[in-house]
């Protein structure tokens, strides 16, 4: 199936509107800025049914262009008359990347939610830069703005302690295997906030104002840090926040993490292939690249490599290398 047929499934669309959390600080973003949409032209990437469109048409926009690539937006149409803003809001069908818009005219504002599992899975932030380098007007704003990803060492307790035990029924075999596919892909779960083994540290910062392709091709991170609690070390879970622009009042952030309400991003897992006890204090450090796939630029292959902290030179071994997500 190709990317864009995937976004005629109901279904998608609908595990992303009952995300509240996500719905909502968007919601809030443009709502709090109601005076930078106040008669401002805007360019929603990827409208799908076209909820991002339907908040700035709210917050006074003069005029939204709802651009869908997939045959969802058909249904935006229907929602955006629903909502009684078809006369702000106009449903464009094509990939950005094709989109004429009359005698070059420049917009004052693009909004997106182009963000995928450990942020940038489905490459569709390109399609954002496309946009910005080729429709908004200089000073033009970015909802959001800018991203970061985090990562943290953690314990992973659905893939190991938890099979020990189903109903008084040993399940370690069942466990194992589990493990085993969570090696060769990462894992899409949310991680309890005690799981987490050290303060987070960011792995990536990005500019939208700023960010070039080229940014994306390759991320090389070194977490060199100490676990904050006794546990076990299984893994290390990624996951992203994304921070819209502010005039008059606080940030707004949309924070995908453990300690956040849950969002339909979760967190992506990565599992090591042997457990390490750690106690607090215990020092903790690995190696993580991402790096766009060579079959697809909407994939990514994430590999962990852990290290002897004492000698962060020397890796103890390479832990997982995966394809897919
Ligand atoms: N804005 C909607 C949908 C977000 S999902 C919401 O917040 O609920 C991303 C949407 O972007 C999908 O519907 C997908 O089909 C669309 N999309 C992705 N890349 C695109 C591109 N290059 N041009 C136009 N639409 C795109």
């Amino acid at each position: 199936m190709d990317y864009f047929e995937r976004y005629e499934d109901l279904n998608v669309h609908k595990t992303m509107l009952e995300d509240i959390p996500r719905n909502s600080a968007y919601q809030k973003a443009i709502f709090d800025n109601k005076d930078s949409f106040n008669g401002k032209i805007v360019l929603d990437v990827g409208a799908g049914t076209g909820i991002l469109s339907v908040f700035c048409a709210q917050a006074g926009a003069a005029k939204v262009y709802a651009v869908e690539a997939s045959n969802i937006y058909k249904l935006a149409q229907e929602i955006i008359k629903e909502n009684n803003v078809d006369h702000i809001v106009e449903v464009v069908h094509s990939k950005v990347e094709d989109l004429k818009l009359d005698g070059n005219e420049k917009v004052d504002i693009i909004i997106s939610e182009w963000m995928g599992h450990y942020l940038l899975h489905e490459g569709m932030l390109d399609s954002v830069i496309y946009a910005r380098d080729n429709f908004l007007r200089r000073e033009g704003l970015l909802f959001p703005e800018n991203v970061t990803l985090f990562s943290s060492p953690c314990s992973i307790p659905s893939l190991n302690e938890s099979w020990a035990n189903v109903n008084g029924v040993s399940m370690k075999s069942f466990g194992k295997q589990l493990k085993e596919a969570a090696m060769k892909e990462p894992l899409l779960i949310q991680i309890n906030p005690d799981d987490v083994l050290s303060e987070p540290e960011s792995v990536l910062w990005l500019n939208l104002h700023d960010v070039t392709l080229e940014d994306l091709e390759s991320i090389n991170f070194r977490h060199v840090t100490s676990a904050s609690k006794d546990g076990r070390y299984q893994g290390i879970c990624l996951w992203f926040t994304c921070t819209f622009p502010y005039y008059s009042t606080e940030p707004v952030i949309l924070s995908t993490g453990p300690d956040d309400p849950k969002t339909h991003w979760l967190q992506t897992v990565i599992s090591l292939p042997v457990d390490v006890d750690v106690e607090k204090g215990t020092p903790l450090a690995y190696d993580l690249v991402l790096k766009r796939s060579n079959t697809s630029l909407r994939k990514y292959t994430i590999e962990m490599t852990m290290l002897d902290p004492e000698e962060v030179e020397h890796p103890i071994y390479c832990g997982c290398h995966m394809t897919k997500c």
